[in-house]
């Protein structure tokens, strides 16, 4: 397919890169141009605004930081709403609110245009792998017409229904579950260095009762206290736990302790954390602790 490819960040360059892999004809857009020439050393053609990189697309995929990127992006001058053509679709990767993914949604449709909500969980280097679970949502027989690139990304794919809203409500709950295991780490960590245990002795306990590479990954990070570079920043996780909140308002279903989490990220950025992975939230619970 003709393929729009818009954010080459952390996570968009190695989508992109897995695009072109699959055979895919990618044309890439990105703020940044030096980000974007290193794409087209892989094969990708540049354009040089976000309607340029709808506007040959059968399909244009953003990859881009929070709900104000992706608004810029797609409905400020020369964006993806300018450029792409009636019965194209514009997938949104990016994790953005419940209430943007709504208009996102409606304005492509007034316009005769499709969309789909697609965000993903993995960090970079499961971007880069290939490696993503991708959550699709919006009209069924428009998902299936996707899947091929869905499967150039990821591997697996699980689609959250048919009102593209409603995946990035099932990302936005993931997220938080990942924040939460941050947060228990994060104590339970702090607890053992003042009681003198190895961090690295209690995960591999941990490793053996919660089998999962989400554990066994942040909790490496974590006990190792490698933080730099960051694969997915601190700033970002607090973006996500906000939208979170949101998302649980709209719904009337409380959740109490993601608001714990926004504080405990709100501390770390106090403390200069903004850039940091966001398991650098292990600062905050040792700090908290005197160490
Ligand atoms: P990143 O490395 O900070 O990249 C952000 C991208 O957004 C860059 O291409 C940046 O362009 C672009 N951007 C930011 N503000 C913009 C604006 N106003 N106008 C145009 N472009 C703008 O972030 P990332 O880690 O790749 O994350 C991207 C998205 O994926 C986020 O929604 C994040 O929550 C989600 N996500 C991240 C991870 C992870 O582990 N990192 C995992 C799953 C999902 P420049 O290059 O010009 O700055």
């Amino acid at each position: 397919m003709k393929i729009g490819f818009i954010g080459l960040g952390r996570m968009g360059s190695g989508m992109a890169r897995n695009l072109l892999r699959a055979g895919h004809e990618v044309t890439v857009y990105n703020r940044t141009p030096e980000k974007a020439q290193v794409i087209a050393a892989e094969g990708a053609r540049v354009a040089d605004s976000p309607a340029d990189a709808a506007a040959a697309a059968d399909a244009v995929i953003s990859m881009l930081a929070d709900d104000h990127a992706v608004e810029e992006v797609t409905f400020g001058d020369r964006g993806i709403l300018a450029g792409l053509k009636p019965g194209n679709v514009h997938i949104s990767s990016s994790t953005i609110s419940t209430a943007l993914a709504r208009r996102l949604a409606a304005v492509h449709a007034g316009r005769g245009q499709q969309y789909l909500s697609a965000p993903v969980f993995g960090r970079p280097d499961a971007a880069e792998a290939k490696r993503l679970v991708v959550v699709p949502a919006g009209a069924a027989e428009l998902i299936e017409r996707c899947r091929p690139l869905f499967d150039a990304i990821g591997r697996a794919t699980f689609i959250a229904g048919d009102e593209p809203w409603r995946a990035n409500a099932v990302k936005l709950c993931g997220n938080f579950m990942i924040a939460s295991m941050l947060e228990a780490f994060s104590e339970a960590f702090a607890v053992l260095r003042k009681a003198g245990v190895d961090p690295h002795t209690f995960l591999e306990i941990v490793n053996s009762l919660f089998a999962s590479p989400v554990y066994a990954n942040y909790g490496r990070i974590m006990a190792d206290e490698r933080f730099e570079p960051a694969g997915f920043a601190l700033k970002l996780g607090l973006k996500d736990v906000r939208l979170a909140l949101a998302a649980a308002e709209e719904c009337a279903a409380p959740m109490p302790f993601a608001s714990v989490i926004r504080d405990q990220f709100l501390a770390a950025i106090a403390h200069g954390q903004s850039e940091l992975d966001w398991s650098s939230i292990a600062r905050v619970s040792a700090r908290q602790a005197g160490l």
